[in-house]
């Protein structure tokens, strides 16, 4: 049987006989009490898997492998800022983890109490998370570049007991303060401030701890040989909640269930990405996103292999340092984000062609589109398969895919193949809902329920997950905000957002938080902030202001460094141009597609509802300046 027909009977077990498909793959991780059901999805979008079932997640990564692998290496924590590496076995891990759980529980920490994790790259940040899902507390990791506001505003969404955070991060060589951010984001919060519990790496100047501000070693120093048992909770309980962002400024707290999390990403690693139990993963990503969540922490843990947890940049100290280490530690599976392959790319090859990279097999590629180009220059030059792959925060794992485990099916440049198992994806017509034809261009939607590891709602809001995922179409479809189409041979291409979320190196921003603190300016009146292509990082984001008085020469940097502050400097608009006016309809609406075709030196077209087509040439006007 070929691939393709083996992949189709796969897919179409997996839509058409759901309940069993699960159950089969649900024997790939170990129950405290086994289910009975396997999905209840008695209450449409919701649904539950394996609802009767109790499992604990930390075991499965962690303790399970205790007789077979106690001494093979979890993890490998790679920095190229410190210049330091460090193998920790499965028994060391599982130490510190329990260590790390009862200081958890002596600060009061118990299931379904959330913790939020602020931290850089480091070892510990991984123990946090595992320590969390111990005792069936819930994390919630902030991504070390986000800044004061947002992170004040995932504080107050999450009320977390504990933050776990660090003194600084190192990018560069330079470290970043954390503890500075933290407090400007406490001066914001509107909720009780919470217990901090900080990892001194010696970085940070003048780094003190105020009250009920705890130091990681002296808390851990107080529970070594520490034993904490792993909680058995419902299947349906969050593991953990992770923030994104959408068409509002509020961002959402993604909520993901703990055995069907389990499960998808254990079931992810044997059909789509092919890693073997004892392999090592390398994922190029960083622990704040969900690539990091599920592919450098979760899904290789639970597989019982090692995965490298890398700190530092993808260039330095040169452009091999990646392909430096997937030969030193026989790499069998690496992923990234294709802006990462960009960035080597305009370096040359030789940087990969000086190592040994026989070990690798395959090189998978997500988080944003991967461009024909670059998709074609890394597969002739890499003996392993490189994989594109197309999903979401709220969905955990890849909704299109090829699918190593499977046996890989043909490769077409510029397209992440075809739905994964689980997924019943759907093209229609933005309007009438209707399937599109093959070569037409729709939205992409999931006919519910979304598989296991999908997002179960939005943390304390489930309201808004309905409204925010379900209610397109009269009929309840998830909707992934996706353009898409697909060829007469059913792949896939994806063809952009249809909300104003953007898409920097891979990090997904939402344009109207951006213009919210932008506003927060006692000069700035009005705001659009759009995303414009950009060659290497796939979009940059550039502002157009409106202000009610001039601002000066160091307008546009004081603009700027407030977007830096805030948000963080991923955010930071390669441009902010000043205007006197946005165009808008005559109801008022910011015609962003408009400012959007101008930012990129495209036409406009026809704009039959604007109100005033003077400030286009305001605008254009303002593009021109250097
Ligand atoms: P995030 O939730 O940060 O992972 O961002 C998800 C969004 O990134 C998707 O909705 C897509 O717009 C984009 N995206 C992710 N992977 C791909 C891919 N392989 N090809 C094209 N776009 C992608």
């Amino acid at each position: 049987m070929g691939n393709r027909q083996k992949y189709e009977e796969f897919y179409r077990e997996s839509i058409d006989n759901k309940e069993d498909f699960w159950r089969k793959q649900a024997e790939l991780v170990e129950w405290d009490t086994p289910f009975n059901e396997v999905l209840d999805y008695s209450n449409p979008p919701f649904a539950k898997w394996f609802p009767d079932g109790k499992i604990n997640l930390c075991h499965n990564a962690v303790d399970r492998h205790l007789t077979e692998r106690g001494d093979q290496n979890a993890l490998i924590w790679v920095s190229t800022e410190e210049n330091k590496s460090v193998e920790i076995t499965y028994q060391d891990l599982h130490d510190q983890v329990n260590q790390a759980a009862a200081v958890y529980q002596s600060l009061g920490v118990g299931k379904g109490d959330r913790v939020l994790i602020y931290m850089p790259m480091i070892p510990q940040a991984v123990v946090a998370m595992l320590a969390c899902v111990r005792i069936g507390a819930v994390h919630s990791v902030v991504f070390g570049g986000f800044a004061a506001h947002a992170l004040a505003s995932r504080i107050d969404d999450a009320t977390p007991k504990v933050i776990v955070s660090a003194d600084a991060g190192l990018r560069n060589g330079k470290p970043i303060p954390y503890k500075p951010l933290l407090d400007a984001s406490f001066e914001q919060i509107t909720t009780p401030k919470p217990k901090v519990l900080m990892v001194n790496r010696g970085l940070a100047q003048g780094f003190t701890l105020g009250e009920e501000e705890y130091d990681w070693d002296g808390e851990m120093g107080k529970n070594i040989g520490k034993r904490v048992a792993a909680v058995s909770v419902e299947s349906t309980h969050p593991s953990y909640i992770l923030y994104t962002s959408g068409t509002t400024g509020t961002p959402k707290g993604v909520q993901r269930d703990t055995g069907g999390h389990a499960v998808a990403m254990r079931a992810s690693m044997k059909h789509i990405y092919d890693l073997q139990p004892g392999e090592t993963m390398l994922t190029g990503s960083d622990i704040g996103w969900v690539v990091g969540h599920s592919y450098i922490v979760y899904a290789p843990l639970l597989t019982g292999a090692t995965t490298i947890l890398y700190e530092g940049l993808p260039i330095r100290p040169d452009p091999g340092i990646w392909w430096s280490i997937i030969e030193k530690y026989k790499v069998s599976v690496m992923f990234t984000a294709p802006t990462a392959i960009r960035l080597l790319k305009k370096t040359g090859e030789e940087w990969i062609e000086k190592y040994d990279l026989s070990s690798l097999r395959y090189l998978f590629l997500a988080g944003e589109p991967l461009d024909r180009e670059t998709h074609r220059w890394i597969s002739g030059t890499l003996t392993g398969s490189v994989v594109d792959n197309y999903w979401q925060t709220e969905t955990g794992w890849p909704i299109l895919t090829n699918f190593a485990g499977l046996g890989l099916m043909e490769t077409k440049f510029g397209s992440p193949a075809l739905p994964a198992y689980g997924y019943d994806v759907q093209l229609v017509d933005e309007q009438t809902a209707q399937p599109v034809k093959a070569n037409e261009k729709g939205s992409l939607m999931i006919k519910p329920p979304l598989p296991p590891g999908c997002m179960t709602t939005i943390w304390g809001d489930d309201k808004r997950f309905v409204e925010t995922y379900f209610s397109r179409f009269k009929e309840l479809m998830y909707a992934s905000f996706d353009y898409a189409m697909h060829d007469d041979d059913g792949y896939y291409f994806i063809m952009g957002r249809d909300d104003d979320v953007i898409n920097v190196a891979g990090h997904r921003l939402g344009t109207r938080e951006i213009e919210e603190i932008l506003c927060t300016h006692p000069s700035v009146v009005e705001v659009a902030a759009v995303g414009i292509k950009d060659e290497l990082k796939g979009q940059e984001v550039v502002a157009f202001v409106v202000t009610n008085q001039d601002m000066g020469p160091a307008g546009e940097a004081d603009l700027k460094a407030l977007v830096s502050r805030e948000i963080g400097p991923i955010a930071r608009p390669k441009h902010i141009y000043m205007v006197n006016g946005l165009p808008k309809t005559r109801s008022g609406k910011v015609l962003r597609r408009a400012i959007l075709s101008l930012a990129e030196g495209d036409d406009p077209g026809d704009l039959p509802t604007i109100d005033d087509a003077s400030v286009l040439d305001g605008i254009k006007s303002s593009l021109k300046k250097p």
